[in-house]
Protein backbone atom coordinates (compact mmCIF):
# COMPACT_ATOMS: atom_id res chain seq x y z
CA UNK A 1 0.00 0.00 0.00
CA UNK A 2 2.89 2.60 0.65
CA UNK A 3 3.65 2.26 -2.64
CA UNK A 4 0.31 3.95 -3.20
CA UNK A 5 1.25 7.00 -1.40
CA UNK A 6 4.18 8.84 -3.34
CA UNK A 7 3.11 12.07 -5.64
CA UNK A 8 4.97 14.24 -7.92
CA UNK A 9 5.77 17.21 -5.52
CA UNK A 10 7.03 17.38 -2.08
CA UNK A 11 2.98 18.78 -1.27
CA UNK A 12 1.80 15.46 -2.59
CA UNK A 13 3.94 13.11 -1.39
CA UNK A 14 2.92 14.49 2.26
CA UNK A 15 -1.09 15.09 1.24
CA UNK A 16 -0.99 11.33 0.20
CA UNK A 17 0.37 10.09 2.88
CA UNK A 18 -2.19 12.14 5.34
CA UNK A 19 -4.95 10.46 3.10
CA UNK A 20 -3.98 7.10 3.40
CA UNK A 21 -3.60 7.68 7.32
CA UNK A 22 0.12 7.36 7.53
CA UNK A 23 -0.35 10.50 8.79
CA UNK A 24 -2.72 11.33 10.99
CA UNK A 25 -1.96 14.24 12.89
CA UNK A 26 -2.53 17.62 11.07
CA UNK A 27 0.73 19.41 13.30
CA UNK A 28 3.36 16.66 11.50
CA UNK A 29 1.18 17.14 8.24
CA UNK A 30 2.31 20.91 8.12
CA UNK A 31 5.94 20.43 9.45
CA UNK A 32 6.27 17.52 6.59
CA UNK A 33 5.08 20.13 4.37
CA UNK A 34 7.44 22.73 5.18
CA UNK A 35 10.44 20.10 4.46
CA UNK A 36 11.33 19.72 0.65
CA UNK A 37 12.53 15.84 1.07
CA UNK A 38 14.34 16.59 -2.54
CA UNK A 39 16.69 18.25 -0.31
CA UNK A 40 17.68 15.40 1.48
CA UNK A 41 17.69 12.87 -0.86
CA UNK A 42 20.99 11.56 -3.09
CA UNK A 43 18.43 10.58 -6.03
CA UNK A 44 15.74 13.65 -6.01
CA UNK A 45 14.06 11.68 -8.72
CA UNK A 46 13.03 9.00 -6.49
CA UNK A 47 12.11 11.64 -3.05
CA UNK A 48 8.76 11.74 -3.27
CA UNK A 49 8.25 8.04 -3.02
CA UNK A 50 6.96 6.46 0.19
CA UNK A 51 10.50 4.67 0.14
CA UNK A 52 13.80 4.80 1.82
CA UNK A 53 16.73 5.64 0.41
CA UNK A 54 20.57 4.72 0.66
CA UNK A 55 22.80 8.54 1.39
CA UNK A 56 25.82 6.36 1.66
CA UNK A 57 27.87 4.90 5.01
CA UNK A 58 25.67 2.23 5.14
CA UNK A 59 22.93 4.65 6.23
CA UNK A 60 19.48 5.39 4.95
CA UNK A 61 17.29 8.14 4.89
CA UNK A 62 13.82 6.17 6.30
CA UNK A 63 10.81 6.38 4.57
CA UNK A 64 8.65 9.22 5.18
CA UNK A 65 5.62 7.40 6.93
CA UNK A 66 8.41 5.68 8.97
CA UNK A 67 9.25 9.80 10.38
CA UNK A 68 6.07 10.67 10.35
CA UNK A 69 5.38 7.86 12.75
CA UNK A 70 8.07 8.33 14.45
CA UNK A 71 7.47 12.25 15.32
CA UNK A 72 3.46 11.47 16.08
CA UNK A 73 4.95 9.08 18.81
CA UNK A 74 7.08 12.04 20.21
CA UNK A 75 4.34 14.63 19.98
CA UNK A 76 3.55 15.39 23.12
CA UNK A 77 6.75 16.36 23.94
CA UNK A 78 7.19 18.32 20.82
CA UNK A 79 5.94 21.77 21.87
CA UNK A 80 7.38 25.55 21.33
CA UNK A 81 10.85 25.92 23.51
CA UNK A 82 11.39 22.06 23.95
CA UNK A 83 14.33 20.93 23.69
CA UNK A 84 15.23 17.66 20.77
CA UNK A 85 17.77 14.79 20.49
CA UNK A 86 18.11 13.31 16.75
CA UNK A 87 20.22 10.32 17.22
CA UNK A 88 21.71 9.06 14.15
CA UNK A 89 20.40 12.01 12.38
CA UNK A 90 21.63 10.63 8.75
CA UNK A 91 20.10 13.00 5.88
CA UNK A 92 19.33 15.59 8.82
CA UNK A 93 15.06 14.93 7.46
CA UNK A 94 13.66 14.30 10.45
CA UNK A 95 15.85 16.86 12.37
CA UNK A 96 14.83 19.05 10.43
CA UNK A 97 10.78 18.01 10.54
CA UNK A 98 11.36 17.91 14.93
CA UNK A 99 12.77 21.79 14.48
CA UNK A 100 9.74 22.73 12.19
CA UNK A 101 7.27 20.79 15.31
CA UNK A 102 9.02 22.78 18.39
CA UNK A 103 9.10 26.09 16.47
CA UNK A 104 6.02 28.55 17.23
CA UNK A 105 2.64 27.71 14.81
CA UNK A 106 2.63 31.57 13.45
CA UNK A 107 5.51 34.10 12.71
CA UNK A 108 3.48 36.28 15.05
CA UNK A 109 3.55 34.26 18.56
CA UNK A 110 6.43 34.96 20.52
CA UNK A 111 8.58 32.42 21.45
CA UNK A 112 8.51 30.30 24.50
CA UNK A 113 11.94 30.16 25.09
CA UNK A 114 15.16 28.68 23.26
CA UNK A 115 13.82 25.36 21.54
CA UNK A 116 17.05 23.24 20.71
CA UNK A 117 17.08 20.39 18.38
CA UNK A 118 20.69 18.52 18.12
CA UNK A 119 21.48 16.33 15.18
CA UNK A 120 24.02 13.72 16.72
CA UNK A 121 25.75 11.33 14.15
CA UNK A 122 29.05 9.04 14.54
CA UNK A 123 29.97 9.92 11.15
CA UNK A 124 30.99 13.31 10.60
CA UNK A 125 30.49 12.77 6.46
CA UNK A 126 26.91 12.47 7.82
CA UNK A 127 27.17 14.73 10.08
CA UNK A 128 28.32 17.54 7.60
CA UNK A 129 25.43 15.83 5.24
CA UNK A 130 22.67 17.04 7.38
CA UNK A 131 23.82 20.11 7.82
CA UNK A 132 24.52 21.04 4.48
CA UNK A 133 21.33 19.42 3.71
CA UNK A 134 19.69 21.82 5.95
CA UNK A 135 20.79 24.70 3.92
CA UNK A 136 19.48 23.97 1.11
CA UNK A 137 16.98 25.96 2.35
CA UNK A 138 15.88 29.59 3.76
CA UNK A 139 13.94 28.24 6.21
CA UNK A 140 16.95 25.31 7.30
CA UNK A 141 19.95 28.00 7.07
CA UNK A 142 17.93 30.52 9.93
CA UNK A 143 17.33 27.81 12.18
CA UNK A 144 21.25 26.92 12.31
CA UNK A 145 22.21 30.47 12.22
CA UNK A 146 19.93 31.29 14.85
CA UNK A 147 21.29 28.20 16.99
CA UNK A 148 17.64 26.42 17.01
CA UNK A 149 19.30 23.39 15.68
CA UNK A 150 23.05 22.17 14.86
CA UNK A 151 24.52 18.92 14.18
CA UNK A 152 27.24 17.60 16.37
CA UNK A 153 29.67 14.27 16.22
CA UNK A 154 29.13 11.61 19.09
CA UNK A 155 28.10 8.27 19.78
CA UNK A 156 24.52 8.23 20.28
CA UNK A 157 24.73 5.63 22.52
CA UNK A 158 26.09 8.08 25.16
CA UNK A 159 23.68 10.61 24.41
CA UNK A 160 24.93 14.82 24.05
CA UNK A 161 24.86 16.40 27.40
CA UNK A 162 27.46 19.16 25.52
CA UNK A 163 25.04 21.95 25.52
CA UNK A 164 26.62 25.66 25.22
CA UNK A 165 23.36 27.23 26.35
CA UNK A 166 23.44 25.87 30.22
CA UNK A 167 20.12 23.92 29.76
CA UNK A 168 20.05 20.05 30.24
CA UNK A 169 18.28 17.16 29.31
CA UNK A 170 15.99 16.21 26.47
CA UNK A 171 11.99 16.61 26.45
CA UNK A 172 12.12 14.06 23.60
CA UNK A 173 14.94 11.61 22.18
CA UNK A 174 14.56 9.67 18.54
CA UNK A 175 16.49 7.22 18.30
CA UNK A 176 17.10 6.72 14.15
CA UNK A 177 18.96 3.07 14.37
CA UNK A 178 18.83 -0.13 16.37
CA UNK A 179 19.78 -0.32 19.95
CA UNK A 180 21.15 -3.57 21.61
CA UNK A 181 19.80 -2.57 24.77
CA UNK A 182 17.85 0.64 25.74
CA UNK A 183 21.30 3.18 26.86
CA UNK A 184 19.99 4.30 30.35
CA UNK A 185 22.15 7.01 29.69
CA UNK A 186 19.45 7.96 27.30
CA UNK A 187 16.83 7.67 30.15
CA UNK A 188 19.14 9.57 32.69
CA UNK A 189 19.30 12.70 29.95
CA UNK A 190 15.81 12.32 29.45
CA UNK A 191 13.69 15.32 31.32
CA UNK A 192 10.83 14.41 33.24
CA UNK A 193 8.05 14.36 31.11
CA UNK A 194 9.62 13.30 28.13
CA UNK A 195 9.60 10.46 25.81
CA UNK A 196 12.77 8.08 23.73
CA UNK A 197 11.53 6.63 20.81
CA UNK A 198 13.61 3.91 20.54
CA UNK A 199 14.05 0.88 17.78
CA UNK A 200 15.92 -1.79 20.04
CA UNK A 201 17.26 -5.58 19.16
CA UNK A 202 14.88 -8.34 20.53
CA UNK A 203 16.99 -10.12 23.03
CA UNK A 204 16.06 -13.11 21.65
CA UNK A 205 16.93 -12.80 18.30
CA UNK A 206 13.32 -11.99 17.49
CA UNK A 207 13.82 -8.41 15.42
CA UNK A 208 13.64 -5.31 16.16
CA UNK A 209 10.99 -2.98 17.93
CA UNK A 210 10.29 -0.03 18.52
CA UNK A 211 10.47 1.16 22.24
CA UNK A 212 8.44 3.80 23.97
CA UNK A 213 9.96 5.27 26.99
CA UNK A 214 7.93 7.78 29.16
CA UNK A 215 9.47 9.06 32.55
CA UNK A 216 6.78 11.07 34.37
CA UNK A 217 6.84 14.38 35.95
CA UNK A 218 7.44 12.72 38.91
CA UNK A 219 10.25 10.68 37.63
CA UNK A 220 9.15 7.43 36.92
CA UNK A 221 9.77 5.48 34.01
CA UNK A 222 7.63 3.30 31.80
CA UNK A 223 8.94 1.14 29.37
CA UNK A 224 6.54 0.15 26.14
CA UNK A 225 7.76 -2.30 23.33
CA UNK A 226 5.35 -1.77 20.20
CA UNK A 227 5.65 -2.61 16.72
CA UNK A 228 8.28 -4.49 15.04
CA UNK A 229 10.71 -2.42 12.60
CA UNK A 230 13.53 -2.63 10.75
CA UNK A 231 16.69 0.03 11.41
CA UNK A 232 20.43 -0.09 10.83
CA UNK A 233 22.03 -0.78 13.51
CA UNK A 234 23.27 1.80 16.30
CA UNK A 235 26.97 0.73 16.38
CA UNK A 236 30.40 1.81 17.43
CA UNK A 237 31.85 4.20 14.70
CA UNK A 238 33.78 2.88 11.52
CA UNK A 239 37.82 3.23 12.29
N1 LIG B 1 17.14 9.47 10.69
C1 LIG B 1 18.12 9.22 9.65
C2 LIG B 1 18.51 7.75 9.73
C3 LIG B 1 19.83 7.46 9.17
S1 LIG B 1 20.27 5.73 9.27
C4 LIG B 1 17.52 9.55 8.31
O1 LIG B 1 16.35 9.22 8.09
O2 LIG B 1 18.22 10.10 7.45
C5 LIG B 1 20.87 5.58 10.92
C6 LIG B 1 21.99 6.50 11.28
O3 LIG B 1 22.46 6.17 12.56
C7 LIG B 1 23.20 6.41 10.34
O4 LIG B 1 23.39 7.68 9.79
C8 LIG B 1 24.36 6.00 11.24
O5 LIG B 1 25.58 6.62 10.91
C9 LIG B 1 23.86 6.46 12.61
N2 LIG B 1 24.45 5.76 13.75
C10 LIG B 1 24.66 4.42 13.90
N3 LIG B 1 25.26 4.17 15.10
C11 LIG B 1 25.40 5.38 15.72
C12 LIG B 1 25.94 5.79 16.98
N4 LIG B 1 26.46 4.90 17.86
N5 LIG B 1 25.91 7.10 17.29
C13 LIG B 1 25.40 8.02 16.42
N6 LIG B 1 24.89 7.70 15.22
C14 LIG B 1 24.88 6.39 14.87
Amino acid sequence: MAWRCGGKTNAELIENLFKNNLITSSRVRDAMLNVDRAHYCPDPEYAYEDSPQSIGHAATISAPHMHASAAESLLPYLKPGCRVLDIGSGSGYLTAVLAELVSPQKESSADAGLARVVGLEHIKALRDLGERNMSKSERGREMLKDGKVSFVVGDGRKGWTQGEDGEKGWDAIHVGAAAVELHQELVDQLRSPGRIFIPVEDARGGGQYIWVVDKDANGSVTKKKTYGVRYVPLTDAPK
